[in-house]
């Protein structure tokens, strides 16, 4: 299959004729914004950005694109680290002006626009007591972290994302429209939770929301010359905890800003971020253990709006810096592994972190093969995120992640969550799918046998 490097002006009118959104070209006001995407290390120019409001739209973009052989990237929110959202030279089918979300409270229903972020979500549910399991930052995209997983607060409660999902809409490689759900394209839907975007452009997903609303939550740190006790503590505790608890470890600095006490501004430390989902009667018996732990430098825990739970970190991570990570899942932590984490504990910049996020729980309610999503047997999805607003402090952010990565991986059950990579080669993404690998191009050679859909993690078709 060819492609082309360029968009031909003939190709751009043909889809502008008709298309409700804008079409955007280098010359065009408002490109250089929109081809920006969250991570500052990239710097890609597409031929021309689709800028799509309906599903028609989006029907459109796919055509032309496949008319004229052209590269395409979907982008949802944009913040995929290596930059899946955004392609040079190709046409960048662009999602953010759908960000609709309707709740069907009498079946806590809710489905979502594929350019939704999961603080328009939050937004949409919360007044309902609904909450749909998402990560930990609201200005994420739906549709990458669901594509790939979804892997947040709500992981050892509710499931992930995906365990949530009751059917997508989709328009295919060639362009025509389908519904995916355990009924109708039931290898399609299962190929869509876990598999990214390599199956085609979701224009919306319906979740089964869950009764959530203000949540007992916040962290709870320790100096980081304690990285290895409060490690071997978290590690025994976490697995036998109750599912209405979760919390994730990390290591990192302490923010420069309230709620955090001045004296701990830029401290380094570790600990862990938690959040008490059930009834609130039980939370003081419930998080008492945590609370109780080692010695504490601070105990922000306390009763917070799920939504502004999850609006928490968006300051700490603006569209714009300069990250750089690697993931990987574990399934037990290791002597020799808290060995590597008090090595790099100490970050190298303030907004670096490691952090290990529970995976277990109503995680591994679901097989390994129900869902392309294959590691239910892991515990923890780790990542280590470089990452700094200076461009001249990216080779330091990218070796710091490097390095910590690779002194972990030999303890690690192999294969990285697909949401945590950036571009790490062909058998990273094998080793991440495992038995589940097969099948996915099998179910790629039926939807997209010409690989249209390759600017992701990518599963190549069957041959
Ligand atoms: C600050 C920050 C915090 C994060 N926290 C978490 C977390 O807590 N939990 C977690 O699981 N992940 C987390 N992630 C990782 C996140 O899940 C991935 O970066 C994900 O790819 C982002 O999805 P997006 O739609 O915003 O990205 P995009 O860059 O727009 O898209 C990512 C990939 O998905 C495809 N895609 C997006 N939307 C669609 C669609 N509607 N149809 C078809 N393909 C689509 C794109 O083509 C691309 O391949 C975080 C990322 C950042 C930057």
């Amino acid at each position: 299959m060819s492609v082309m490097t360029e968009v031909p002006p003939a190709a751009v009118e043909a889809l502008q004729a008709g298309f409700r959104g804008k079409v955007l070209r280098p010359e065009d006001s408002g490109y250089e914004t929109a081809r920006r995407v969250h991570n500052g290390m990239i710097d890609r120019r597409p031929a021309a950005i689709a800028c799509c409001v309906d599903v028609a739209d989006v029907m459109a973009a796919v055509r032309t694109a496949r008319e004229h052989g052209l590269i395409a990237a979907v982008r949802g929110g944009g913040h995929n680290g290596a930059g899946f959202g955004v392609v040079d030279d190709g046409l960048v089918i662009d999602l953010g002006g759908m960000r609709g979300v309707r709740v069907a409270p009498e079946r806590s229903l809710v489905t979502v626009e594929g350019g939704a972020t999961w603080g328009d979500v939050d937004h949409a549910t919360h007044p309902f007591g609904l909450a749909v399991p998402s990560g930990v930052v609201s200005t994420t995209g739906v549709g990458g972290l669901t594509l790939g997983g979804g892997i947040g607060h709500l992981a050892r409660h509710y499931g992930l994302s995906i365990d949530n999902l009751r059917s997508a809409d989709v328009v295919l490689a060639d362009g025509s429209f389908v519904t995916a759900s355990q009924d109708e394209h039931p290898e399609l839907f299962w190929a869509l939770r876990g598999g990214g975007g390599n199956f085609g452009v979701v224009t919306s997903f319906t979740f089964q929301a869950r009764p959530v609303r203000n949540v007992i939550a916040g962290p709870v740190f320790h100096d980081v010359s304690d990285t290895g006790d409060v490690l071997r503590w978290y590690r025994d505790f976490l697995p036998s905890a109750p599912r209405e608890l979760n919390g994730f470890f990390l290591v990192g600095t302490v923010p420069p800003a309230p709620p955090f006490p001045e004296e701990l501004h830029g401290r380094n430390v570790c600990g862990g971020v938690w959040v008490y989902t059930g009834d609130h009667d039980r939370a003081d018996e419930v998080l008492e253990p945590v609370r109780t732990a080692g010695e504490p430098l601070l105990d922000g825990l306390h009763e917070v709006p799920f939504p502004a739970l999850q609006s928490v970190f968006d300051p700490l991570y603006p569209s714009g810096l300069q990250t750089y990570w690697r993931g990987d899942f574990v399934a037990t932590i290791s002597d020799e592994a808290i060995e590597v984490h008090e090595r790099f504990a100490e970050v190298p910049t303030p907004l670096s972190t490691m952090h290990l996020y529970p995976i277990d729980g109503a995680v591994h309610d679901v097989g390994a093969n129900e869902t392309a999503f294959r590691h239910r047997d892991a515990t923890w999805s780790a990542v280590f995120l470089g990452a700094d607003p200076d461009p001249s402090n990216a080779d330091r952010v990218r070796d710091w992640a490097v390095r910590y990565w690779e002194q972990m991986h030999p303890t690690t059950a192999g294969g990285s969550y697909v949401n945590f990579m950036m571009e790490e080669g062909h058998d990273r993404v094998r080793a991440t799918y495992g038995e589940n690998y097969d099948r996915l191009t099998r179910i790629k050679a039926t939807y997209d046998p010409e690989n249209r859909f390759r600017v992701n993690q990518n599963i190549p078709p069957a041959t």
